[in-house]
């Protein structure tokens, strides 16, 4: 039986992945399970599921969860090597922290030459290069999660998961719901709350990628994803808002065909599909019903409301370092807007004058990547001083 380690647990995608396991004893061992703040969610998670193993931030965390967990037979470890070698030593490894904390995980596992199913967008985003260079050479799989991208992987011809060059694929067509605000106008976008940014119309997910879903960097996160993952060139990646969040993304080939992935949006459906293949699995989700859909619709996204989209695919043009320097300007923006400290506007503000400020260059090494990271973070916190309500 394979063993799946789901870093990040206590998450969205954590909690979803547990219940599709959860639908199917017997066709993993649960290695892991690793968690961050929630200590509490993680130790009821711990009861239920029984890992073998469980990783906190720091050893106070350990000792509570310790606490919580009460003779529970079970390893608990701590800190960076702890999440990296839990990252390494199963055969399946769920990738579902939020953002650049989640890169060296997922950099350890493809060097471990696992089955990575990757939610963990923000991984590729920064070190996509890196990252595919490692699964080739370790023979790990890379498998999506992230919803567009699954539908993507899906509709590729025999479901092939590397470059598509040659295959007649004319271009890859991501969907977005456009977020809650799709409709408002620049000037009430101004004084959006948190809870307004993270109340999204179809999907509960993560606080950050709720806003990032609001401000449309999460489809632009995506654009760069969908260039590491697939190989296809920036120019061949479009997007398109679907306010019903039903056609899951689609792939264009040159004979004009067009297919697409179709689903009711529940991030179960990506997840039992990467945790199965190529077999398929019950997820728990409704089957979508046709005779209730209200209907289909599309639209091009609003570059000037959104402008979150536009600076993405630059950076992605600009290549080397220029994507890991929007990522980490994004992060402290959203950051700091969750936290009441900018408003909503101020963070396409905040990821462009970054962008301005901190030089891209190409990428010699990891150790390179998260020097420039860093620095991004240093402007981005300037700036952010400077957008203070
Ligand atoms: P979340 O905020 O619900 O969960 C994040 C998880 O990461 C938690 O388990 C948390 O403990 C852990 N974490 C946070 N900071 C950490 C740190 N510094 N070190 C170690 N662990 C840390 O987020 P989510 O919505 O589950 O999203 C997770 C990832 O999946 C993100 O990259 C997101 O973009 C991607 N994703 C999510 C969805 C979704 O529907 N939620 C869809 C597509 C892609
Ligand atoms: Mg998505």
């Amino acid at each position: 039986m394979p063993s799946i380690s789901i870093l990040g647990a206590t998450g969205s995608i954590g909690g979803s992945t547990l219940d599709v396991l959860a639908r199917h004893p017997g066709r993993f061992r649960l290695h892991a399970l690793t968690g961050h703040r929630r200590i509490a969610t993680l130790a009821e998670q711990c009861v239920t599921y029984r890992p073998e193993r469980a990783v906190v931030p720091d050893a106070s965390a350990a000792m509570q969860l310790r606490n919580l967990v009460g003779t529970l037979e079970i390893d608990i470890a701590h800190g960076p090597a702890a999440l990296e070698e839990v990252a390494s030593d199963a055969d399946v490894v769920m990738a579902a922290i939020v953002g650049a904390a989640g890169l060296p995980a997922a950099l350890a596992a493809a060097r471990a030459g696992r089955r990575i199913l990757l939610a963990n967008k923000e991984a590729l985003v920064m070190a996509g290069q890196l990252m595919i260079d490692l699964v080739l050479r370790h023979k790990a799989t890379l498998l999506p999660i992230d919803s567009e991208h699954n539908a993507v992987f899906q509709s590729l011809p025999r479901g092939r998961d590397t470059s598509v060059k040659g295959d007649g694929i004319a271009r890859l067509i991501l969907t977005a719901s456009g977020g809650p605000f799709r409709n408002m106008s620049l000037e009430r976008m101004a004084s959006v709350t948190p809870d307004e940014a993270c109340a999204h119309p179809n999907w509960v997910m993560g606080r950050k990628i709720s806003v990032d879903s609001a401000t449309l960097m999460n489809k632009g996160l995506e654009v760069i994803e969908a260039h590491w993952l697939f190989g296809v060139a920036p120019e061949r990646i479009e997007v398109v808002i679907h306010p019903q969040s039903v056609i899951h993304s689609m792939v264009g080939y040159i004979d004009g065909s067009v297919l697409a992935q179709l689903g009711n949006p529940d991030m179960r459906t990506p997840i039992a599909h990467a945790l199965a293949y190529p077999e398929r699995i019950d997820a728990g989700v409704a089957p979508l019903d046709f005779a209730q859909l209200s209907g289909l619709h599309f639209e091009s996204p609003d570059m000037v409301r959104f402008p979150c989209l536009a600076l993405a695919k630059s950076a992605l043009f600009a290549a080397g370092s220029a994507p890991a320097i929007l990522n980490a300007a994004n992060e402290v923006a959203v950051e700091a807007f969750l936290a009441g400290r900018i408003g909503f506007l101020s963070i396409s503000k905040v990821v462009e004058a970054s962008l301005e400020r901190v030089a891209a260059e190409s990428l010699e090494s990891l150790d390179h990547l998260l020097e420039i990271d860093a620095r991004a973070r240093v402007e981005a916190r300037n700036l952010v001083e400077q957008h203070t309500i």
